[in-house]
């Protein structure tokens, strides 16, 4: 996409610009890398893990890859009087791995929300302050917890459940238990939460029903609490959920809605069968349907809409007696190459100005139908029947086929969280890795591939200029952190910077610069290929990388996710005594090595570029490039001129006459 040749990198024709001059190369001492070991040297193999027949030294899952999964069948009830949710579950928890579990753990993430909860006394943004200004104390009552007829031990520890069991679940068993809980929706704390607006109430539903731990190969049973940053790592499972809310409310839920005839009038049912064969939006309720009766007959007031969905890592649901809504269909082919239609719909108060069909922008659903169809034809096709886009109480949060987008007025805002969110789908939904340890491996890849998402919706060049800067502002600070700190663990203001820029600019370098598209392409898709629907770890990751894309990449793992390395690329001098070469001295002054972009201008008005390789920094930290000038005199050469690297000191990059 850029215009600097990825193709010196890997040895092209511009090489015989090279020459063999005296002192070329790495000649001085007092430059050496490594300090005479291998100890500090970026270039140094990785120290990874021992291969496993699980996960093997290509990073593919091996034979013996194992993964547990979870199936949840749930009736849920909104009670609008007292704002709280009450439900009944059922769940399916399947054994594929060759261990006995002697117990279960369980994530109890409303509780969070108690006013004593670890995250609401600690580090979660706002939440304690928000509490007590709301007067809010939250997380659940269970009243029922069995399996088989039989009341089960259990022990509470502020997000975790340890659950006792009269038996160990046996490899390849499945444990079924049974469990009633309700909580109090809270206002609008962590990525869900309630909102009263002009019409009515927006209920958003997530991370809202007990759900049992991810037990791996890696660790075990994981058990990281919910503070507030790290999202969540959870099994594949199908869902079924009937979801009891007041007649006048809409509701929309990650999967297909099971009996639209039950809750839907004739009229609402025929615009929905419109919208699956339409390109364009159609109005399903529009602003004279906000919460009007829609015939559907009910004894108590009371109506239930079910959902099913299959293989997805957790269920999320919203309902609002304020909402207009809108639906089109998206076009996906398949990898066999057959067309599938996906229901892209949005549920919105009046409140919400750009999001209908009409709006400034072109509205949130046409917004879902690009992002859907784009991410599929550039990564993998999307998985599920139908997404749908919210607008309430939280400002961007993600779920399968449902995500929830705070923006109200910008149609650029609206563009930019709803295409994120849906991103998500691939990375963590599909490509299923463990957010509450590994933000940057959803976030950052997600932010990537916004990246092309936004020049394509509005036709033009990736606009990387905010990931640089920040990326420079993290590099440079006096304390850095690397990516790869936690999310619960890295100082708020710089989860934005770390975990979304810094990731998602590392894998634009690696793809417009390090690698080249084609390249770049062929390792992430065999990533994805490898890893969709599974759960990689960060190793894994690097790995497939590495593997498919046949290249080692030490330095660039160690230097941008592992350790918090700064660029400081310059220039030492250029010496040229005749016209026929010269040798450019070119220094990384910081930790972190790249290679160098270099533009080379003549006193005769021409000019080349080149990019080192990053192998000249190999065993030093100043390389003495040889040049044929080829009877020409050089009158100035920069480093980076395009200004595509996060440099963190750029008054050393030009060299002048
Ligand atoms: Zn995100």
């Amino acid at each position: 996409m850029l215009p600097i040749g990825c193709s010196t990198v890997s040895g092209s024709s511009t090489n015989r610009s090279y020459v063999n001059a005296e002192g070329v190369g790495a000649t001085d001492e007092r430059f050496r890398r490594g300090g005479g070991s291998e100890g500090d040297n970026i270039f140094r193999a990785m120290d990874w893990n021992t291969p496993t027949d699980r996960r093997l030294g290509s990073g593919k899952p091996g034979a013996g890859y194992w993964q547990q999964r979870c199936d949840y069948a749930i009736d849920a009830t909104l009670d609008e009087e007292t704002d709280s949710v009450s439900a009944s579950m059922v769940v399916s928890y399947h054994n594929n791995s060759p261990h006995e579990l002697e117990y279960v753990w369980i994530q109890l993430e409303q509780n969070l929300f108690r006013i004593d909860s670890i995250g609401s006394r600690t580090r979660t943004p706002g939440t304690i302050m928000k509490m007590l200004e709301y007067d809010f104390d939250g997380g659940y009552g269970i009243s029922r917890l069995e399996s088989g007829g039989e009341a089960l031990e259990s022990e509470v520890y502020d997000t975790l459940m340890r659950v006792e069991l009269d038996a160990p679940i046996g490899s390849g068993e499945t444990f079924e238990f049974e469990m009633d809980f309700s909580f109090k929706v809270p206002p609008a704390l962590r990525r869900m939460g309630m909102e009263d607006v002009e019409d009515g109430t927006i209920y958003e539903l997530a991370q809202w029903f007990p759900h049992v731990c991810k037990y791996d190969d890696v660790r075990g049973w994981n058990t990281l609490p919910y503070l507030g940053s790290g999202e969540f790592y959870t099994d594949f499972g199908d869902y079924e959920v009937s979801i009891t809310v007041p007649e006048t409310y809409l509701v929309s839920a990650s999967g297909a809605l099971m009996n639209g005839s039950d809750v839907l009038s004739s009229e609402q049912l025929d615009l929905l069968e419109e919208a699956l064969s339409s390109e364009e939006p159609v109005v399903i309720v529009g602003e004279d349907g906000i919460g009007a009766e829609r015939g559907v007959i009910s004894d108590d007031g009371m109506v239930t809409w079910s959902y099913e969905i299959e293989n997805a890592r957790t269920f999320a649901w919203a309902a609002s007696d304020a909402f207009m809504w809108d639906a089109c269909a998206a076009t996906i082919t398949d990898r066999d190459g057959s067309e599938r239609t996906v229901l892209c719909q949005s549920f919105y108060p009046r409140e919400a100005e750009v999001w209908g069909p009409e709006g400034e922008g072109g509205g949130s659903t046409r917004y879902v139908k690009h992002s859907i169809e784009f991410y599929s034809d550039w990564l993998e096709p999307y998985p599920y029947p139908v997404m749908s886009n919210i607008n309430g109480p939280e400002g961007g949060m993600e779920y399968p086929g449902i995500i929830f987008c705070g923006a109200r007025t910008n149609p650029e805002g609206l563009f930019g969280v709803t295409d994120h969110e849906v991103g998500h789908t691939w990375f963590p939904m599909i490509v299923n890795s463990d957010e509450r340890r590994y933000m940057w491996q959803d976030e950052g890849f997600n932010t990537f591939i916004n990246i092309y998402s936004k020049a394509d919706w509005y036709g033009e060049d990736p606009d990387i200029s905010r990931h640089m800067s920040q990326t420079v502002e993290v590099c440079s600070a006096h304390e850095p952190q690397p990516i790869v700190t936690a999310p619960d663990r890295t100082w708020p203001r710089w989860v934005g910077r770390l975990m979304y820029r810094k990731t998602g600019y590392g894998l634009y370098l690696l793809r417009e610069f390090i690698l080249g598209e084609a390249r770049f392409d062929r390792a992430f898709a065999q990533y994805i290929g490898w890893w969709k629907f599974k759960h990689p770890q960060p190793e894994d990751f690097f790995r497939s990388m590495e593997d498919a894309g046949g290249v080692d990449l030490a330095w660039f793992w160690r230097g941008w996710f592992l350790e918090p390395a700064a660029l400081d690329l310059g220039i030492a001098g250029v010496k040229q005594s005749g016209s026929e070469s010269a040798i450019i001295v070119v220094d990384s002054v910081g930790d972190m090595v790249m290679p160098v972009p270099l533009t080379i201008r003549y006193l005769d008005g021409s000019e080349e570029t080149t990019v080192l390789p990053v192998e000249v920094f190999h065993t030093t930290s100043r390389w003495n490039a040889g040049w044929a000038t080829k009877g020409r005199v050089i009158k100035s050469v920069v480093i980076d001129e395009d200004e595509l690297l996060p440099d963190v000191d750029r008054s050393n990059n030009r060299w002048r006459r």
